[in-house]
Protein backbone atom coordinates (compact mmCIF):
# COMPACT_ATOMS: atom_id res chain seq x y z
CA UNK A 1 0.00 0.00 0.00
CA UNK A 2 1.13 3.58 -0.48
CA UNK A 3 2.66 5.88 1.98
CA UNK A 4 -0.05 7.95 3.56
CA UNK A 5 1.29 11.46 3.22
CA UNK A 6 1.97 10.75 0.02
CA UNK A 7 -0.76 9.44 -0.93
CA UNK A 8 -3.61 11.94 -2.04
CA UNK A 9 -6.36 9.42 -2.07
CA UNK A 10 -7.85 8.75 1.27
CA UNK A 11 -8.30 5.50 2.88
CA UNK A 12 -11.90 6.27 3.41
CA UNK A 13 -12.21 6.58 -0.17
CA UNK A 14 -10.36 3.18 -1.27
CA UNK A 15 -12.65 1.38 1.09
CA UNK A 16 -15.77 3.31 -0.63
CA UNK A 17 -14.13 1.40 -3.50
CA UNK A 18 -14.05 -1.47 -2.37
CA UNK A 19 -17.09 -1.95 -1.34
CA UNK A 20 -18.93 -0.74 -4.93
CA UNK A 21 -21.76 -3.22 -6.14
CA UNK A 22 -20.50 -5.55 -8.81
CA UNK A 23 -22.22 -5.43 -12.17
CA UNK A 24 -21.94 -6.80 -15.30
CA UNK A 25 -18.87 -4.14 -16.89
CA UNK A 26 -19.75 -3.71 -20.50
CA UNK A 27 -22.90 -3.05 -22.21
CA UNK A 28 -23.41 -3.48 -26.14
CA UNK A 29 -26.12 -2.06 -28.66
CA UNK A 30 -26.31 -3.25 -32.23
CA UNK A 31 -26.12 0.25 -33.96
CA UNK A 32 -26.16 -0.55 -37.93
CA UNK A 33 -26.02 -4.11 -39.77
CA UNK A 34 -22.57 -5.77 -38.64
CA UNK A 35 -21.79 -2.82 -36.43
CA UNK A 36 -22.08 -2.91 -32.36
CA UNK A 37 -21.40 0.17 -30.39
CA UNK A 38 -19.29 -1.23 -26.84
CA UNK A 39 -19.59 0.86 -23.57
CA UNK A 40 -18.47 0.90 -20.03
CA UNK A 41 -21.52 2.28 -18.23
CA UNK A 42 -20.08 2.27 -14.84
CA UNK A 43 -17.26 4.64 -15.65
CA UNK A 44 -17.12 8.35 -15.59
CA UNK A 45 -18.47 9.93 -18.78
CA UNK A 46 -14.97 11.49 -18.85
CA UNK A 47 -13.81 7.79 -19.43
CA UNK A 48 -16.67 6.47 -20.93
CA UNK A 49 -15.15 5.70 -24.63
CA UNK A 50 -17.07 3.79 -27.32
CA UNK A 51 -15.34 0.52 -28.58
CA UNK A 52 -16.67 -0.78 -32.07
CA UNK A 53 -17.17 -3.87 -33.29
CA UNK A 54 -17.60 -4.38 -36.79
CA UNK A 55 -18.02 -7.80 -38.23
CA UNK A 56 -17.03 -8.83 -41.56
CA UNK A 57 -17.73 -12.26 -44.11
CA UNK A 58 -13.73 -13.12 -43.06
CA UNK A 59 -12.97 -10.82 -40.18
CA UNK A 60 -13.79 -8.88 -37.86
CA UNK A 61 -12.50 -5.58 -36.45
CA UNK A 62 -13.05 -4.08 -32.81
CA UNK A 63 -12.12 -0.26 -32.58
CA UNK A 64 -10.24 0.26 -28.91
CA UNK A 65 -10.32 -1.36 -26.15
CA UNK A 66 -11.71 0.84 -23.00
CA UNK A 67 -9.79 1.14 -19.85
CA UNK A 68 -8.66 -2.30 -18.95
CA UNK A 69 -11.03 -2.30 -15.52
CA UNK A 70 -13.41 -5.69 -16.71
CA UNK A 71 -11.78 -8.33 -19.28
CA UNK A 72 -12.86 -7.28 -22.65
CA UNK A 73 -12.22 -10.04 -25.28
CA UNK A 74 -15.02 -12.59 -23.42
CA UNK A 75 -17.55 -10.08 -24.50
CA UNK A 76 -16.17 -9.59 -27.44
CA UNK A 77 -15.54 -13.00 -28.74
CA UNK A 78 -19.54 -13.22 -26.91
CA UNK A 79 -20.71 -10.58 -29.84
CA UNK A 80 -19.40 -12.61 -32.52
CA UNK A 81 -18.86 -16.06 -34.52
CA UNK A 82 -15.74 -16.13 -32.27
CA UNK A 83 -14.08 -18.59 -35.32
CA UNK A 84 -13.34 -15.57 -37.13
CA UNK A 85 -10.02 -13.35 -36.93
CA UNK A 86 -10.23 -10.46 -34.78
CA UNK A 87 -8.49 -7.18 -36.21
CA UNK A 88 -7.81 -5.20 -32.98
CA UNK A 89 -7.05 -1.17 -34.41
CA UNK A 90 -6.53 1.70 -31.80
CA UNK A 91 -8.21 5.22 -32.84
CA UNK A 92 -5.02 6.49 -30.28
CA UNK A 93 -3.39 5.88 -27.27
CA UNK A 94 -5.19 7.30 -24.49
CA UNK A 95 -6.50 5.65 -21.30
CA UNK A 96 -9.86 5.21 -22.33
CA UNK A 97 -9.43 3.45 -25.79
CA UNK A 98 -6.36 1.37 -24.87
CA UNK A 99 -6.82 -0.46 -21.34
CA UNK A 100 -7.84 -3.94 -22.65
CA UNK A 101 -5.75 -3.90 -25.75
CA UNK A 102 -3.21 -6.27 -24.12
CA UNK A 103 -6.17 -9.12 -24.14
CA UNK A 104 -5.98 -9.23 -28.19
CA UNK A 105 -3.34 -11.02 -30.36
CA UNK A 106 -3.15 -8.23 -32.69
CA UNK A 107 -2.98 -4.40 -31.95
CA UNK A 108 -2.86 -2.09 -34.87
CA UNK A 109 -1.78 1.76 -34.03
CA UNK A 110 -0.55 4.79 -36.53
CA UNK A 111 3.51 4.85 -36.29
CA UNK A 112 3.18 8.35 -34.10
CA UNK A 113 1.27 6.71 -31.29
CA UNK A 114 3.16 3.00 -31.34
CA UNK A 115 5.43 3.40 -28.55
CA UNK A 116 2.42 4.79 -26.09
CA UNK A 117 1.09 1.40 -26.11
CA UNK A 118 4.65 0.09 -24.34
CA UNK A 119 3.99 2.56 -21.70
CA UNK A 120 2.19 2.46 -18.58
CA UNK A 121 2.22 5.56 -17.32
CA UNK A 122 0.25 7.38 -19.41
CA UNK A 123 -1.99 10.59 -17.60
CA UNK A 124 -5.43 8.94 -16.11
CA UNK A 125 -4.08 5.40 -15.43
CA UNK A 126 -5.92 5.49 -11.92
CA UNK A 127 -9.81 5.53 -10.89
CA UNK A 128 -9.28 7.76 -8.34
CA UNK A 129 -9.59 11.43 -9.13
CA UNK A 130 -7.13 12.53 -6.71
CA UNK A 131 -4.26 10.81 -8.64
CA UNK A 132 -5.34 12.81 -11.39
CA UNK A 133 -3.04 16.47 -11.61
CA UNK A 134 -5.56 19.89 -10.85
CA UNK A 135 -4.49 21.31 -14.02
CA UNK A 136 -5.66 18.37 -16.01
CA UNK A 137 -8.86 18.01 -14.37
CA UNK A 138 -9.23 21.94 -14.23
CA UNK A 139 -8.72 21.75 -18.29
CA UNK A 140 -11.30 19.10 -19.01
CA UNK A 141 -13.76 21.45 -16.88
CA UNK A 142 -12.89 24.45 -18.69
CA UNK A 143 -13.53 22.41 -22.35
CA UNK A 144 -17.10 21.71 -20.81
CA UNK A 145 -16.78 18.60 -18.44
CA UNK A 146 -18.68 18.20 -15.27
CA UNK A 147 -16.10 17.86 -11.80
CA UNK A 148 -14.91 14.37 -11.30
CA UNK A 149 -15.99 12.59 -8.33
CA UNK A 150 -13.30 10.84 -6.48
CA UNK A 151 -13.81 7.55 -7.30
CA UNK A 152 -13.97 7.30 -11.07
CA UNK A 153 -15.98 4.35 -11.27
CA UNK A 154 -19.69 3.45 -10.03
CA UNK A 155 -19.56 -0.12 -9.88
CA UNK A 156 -16.83 -3.29 -10.30
CA UNK A 157 -16.65 -6.17 -12.76
CA UNK A 158 -16.15 -8.72 -9.92
CA UNK A 159 -15.92 -8.96 -6.03
CA UNK A 160 -12.77 -9.50 -5.99
CA UNK A 161 -12.04 -6.33 -7.89
CA UNK A 162 -10.08 -3.72 -5.63
CA UNK A 163 -9.97 0.04 -7.60
CA UNK A 164 -7.03 0.39 -5.77
CA UNK A 165 -5.34 -2.52 -7.64
CA UNK A 166 -5.92 -0.95 -10.81
CA UNK A 167 -2.97 -0.66 -14.09
CA UNK A 168 -2.28 -0.12 -17.12
CA UNK A 169 -0.90 -3.60 -19.18
CA UNK A 170 1.92 -2.49 -21.40
CA UNK A 171 0.38 -3.63 -24.72
CA UNK A 172 3.44 -3.37 -28.07
CA UNK A 173 1.84 -2.80 -31.28
CA UNK A 174 1.89 -5.71 -33.62
CA UNK A 175 1.57 -3.56 -36.74
CA UNK A 176 1.15 0.05 -37.94
CA UNK A 177 -1.61 1.47 -39.72
CA UNK A 178 -0.79 4.81 -41.75
CA UNK A 179 -3.48 7.24 -43.87
CA UNK A 180 -4.36 5.74 -46.77
CA UNK A 181 -4.07 1.85 -45.12
CA UNK A 182 -6.36 -0.21 -45.93
CA UNK A 183 -8.62 -2.64 -43.49
CA UNK A 184 -10.11 -5.70 -45.29
CA UNK A 185 -12.91 -7.49 -43.72
CA UNK A 186 -14.02 -9.58 -46.30
CA UNK A 187 -17.48 -7.90 -47.25
CA UNK A 188 -16.42 -4.51 -46.52
CA UNK A 189 -13.42 -2.39 -45.84
CA UNK A 190 -12.10 0.65 -44.28
CA UNK A 191 -9.47 3.17 -45.14
CA UNK A 192 -7.03 4.68 -42.89
CA UNK A 193 -7.45 8.24 -42.27
CA UNK A 194 -4.93 10.40 -40.04
CA UNK A 195 -6.49 12.67 -37.76
CA UNK A 196 -4.07 14.40 -35.63
CA UNK A 197 -4.98 17.27 -33.64
CA UNK A 198 -6.47 15.69 -30.26
CA UNK A 199 -3.56 13.11 -30.29
CA UNK A 200 -0.40 13.07 -32.78
CA UNK A 201 -1.59 9.49 -34.31
CA UNK A 202 -4.96 9.44 -34.25
CA UNK A 203 -6.73 7.72 -37.11
CA UNK A 204 -10.16 7.47 -38.57
CA UNK A 205 -11.56 4.26 -40.61
CA UNK A 206 -13.65 5.20 -43.26
CA UNK A 207 -15.75 2.52 -45.25
CA UNK A 208 -16.28 4.97 -48.85
CA UNK A 209 -19.04 2.25 -50.05
CA UNK A 210 -21.27 3.39 -47.66
CA UNK A 211 -19.96 6.89 -45.95
CA UNK A 212 -19.36 5.13 -42.33
CA UNK A 213 -16.37 7.06 -40.56
CA UNK A 214 -15.12 5.66 -37.33
CA UNK A 215 -13.97 8.92 -36.11
CA UNK A 216 -11.94 8.07 -32.53
CA UNK A 217 -11.86 11.09 -30.51
CA UNK A 218 -10.93 13.47 -33.28
CA UNK A 219 -14.67 14.48 -33.86
CA UNK A 220 -18.02 13.31 -31.56
CA UNK A 221 -20.73 15.31 -30.35
CA UNK A 222 -19.39 16.38 -27.06
CA UNK A 223 -16.84 18.57 -25.61
CA UNK A 224 -13.36 18.13 -27.95
CA UNK A 225 -10.25 18.29 -26.41
CA UNK A 226 -7.26 19.68 -28.04
CA UNK A 227 -4.52 17.48 -26.13
CA UNK A 228 -2.28 17.70 -29.55
CA UNK A 229 -1.21 20.27 -31.53
CA UNK A 230 -3.71 22.83 -32.17
CA UNK A 231 -2.83 23.51 -35.75
CA UNK A 232 -2.99 20.13 -36.57
CA UNK A 233 -6.49 19.97 -35.19
CA UNK A 234 -7.37 22.54 -37.16
CA UNK A 235 -6.25 21.06 -40.26
CA UNK A 236 -8.16 18.08 -39.15
CA UNK A 237 -11.56 19.81 -38.76
CA UNK A 238 -11.31 21.72 -42.18
CA UNK A 239 -10.97 18.05 -43.56
CA UNK A 240 -13.05 16.29 -41.73
CA UNK A 241 -15.81 19.24 -42.68
CA UNK A 242 -15.35 18.34 -46.72
CA UNK A 243 -15.60 14.76 -46.11
CA UNK A 244 -18.53 12.86 -47.77
CA UNK A 245 -19.78 10.44 -44.73
CA UNK A 246 -23.22 9.39 -43.90
CA UNK A 247 -22.89 8.43 -40.19
CA UNK A 248 -19.76 8.87 -37.72
CA UNK A 249 -19.05 6.76 -34.92
CA UNK A 250 -16.89 8.72 -32.89
CA UNK A 251 -14.48 7.70 -29.63
CA UNK A 252 -17.43 8.82 -27.15
CA UNK A 253 -21.16 10.23 -26.94
CA UNK A 254 -23.91 9.58 -29.44
CA UNK A 255 -23.50 9.07 -33.67
CA UNK A 256 -24.20 11.13 -36.15
CA UNK A 257 -24.39 12.16 -39.62
CA UNK A 258 -22.67 14.84 -42.16
CA UNK A 259 -24.78 17.42 -41.06
CA UNK A 260 -24.18 17.23 -37.95
CA UNK A 261 -20.25 16.63 -38.17
CA UNK A 262 -20.02 19.72 -40.69
CA UNK A 263 -22.12 21.83 -37.47
CA UNK A 264 -19.22 20.15 -34.96
CA UNK A 265 -16.37 21.18 -37.37
CA UNK A 266 -17.36 24.87 -38.09
CA UNK A 267 -18.07 25.52 -34.07
CA UNK A 268 -14.62 24.67 -33.05
CA UNK A 269 -13.03 26.16 -35.91
CA UNK A 270 -14.36 29.21 -34.56
CA UNK A 271 -13.76 28.64 -31.23
CA UNK A 272 -10.13 28.18 -31.76
CA UNK A 273 -8.98 28.97 -34.86
ZN1 LIG B 1 -11.40 9.26 -25.44
ZN1 LIG C 1 -8.47 10.60 -26.52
Amino acid sequence: MSDPALDPVGAEVRARARALPVADWWTAERVAPGVTKIVEPHLDPLLQANLWLVEGSERDMLIDSGMGVGLLAPFVDGLRDASKPLVHVLSHAHIDHMGGSWEFDSRLIHPAEAADLQRTDVGLATLFRDKIPRALRDGFEAEGYRPLPDVLVTARPSADYDPSGYRLKAAPATGLLEEGDRVELGSRGFTVVHLPGHSAGGIGLLDEADGTLFSGDAIYDGPLLPIGVMADYLRTLERLAGMEVSIVHGGHDLSFGQQRMREICAQYLAKWS
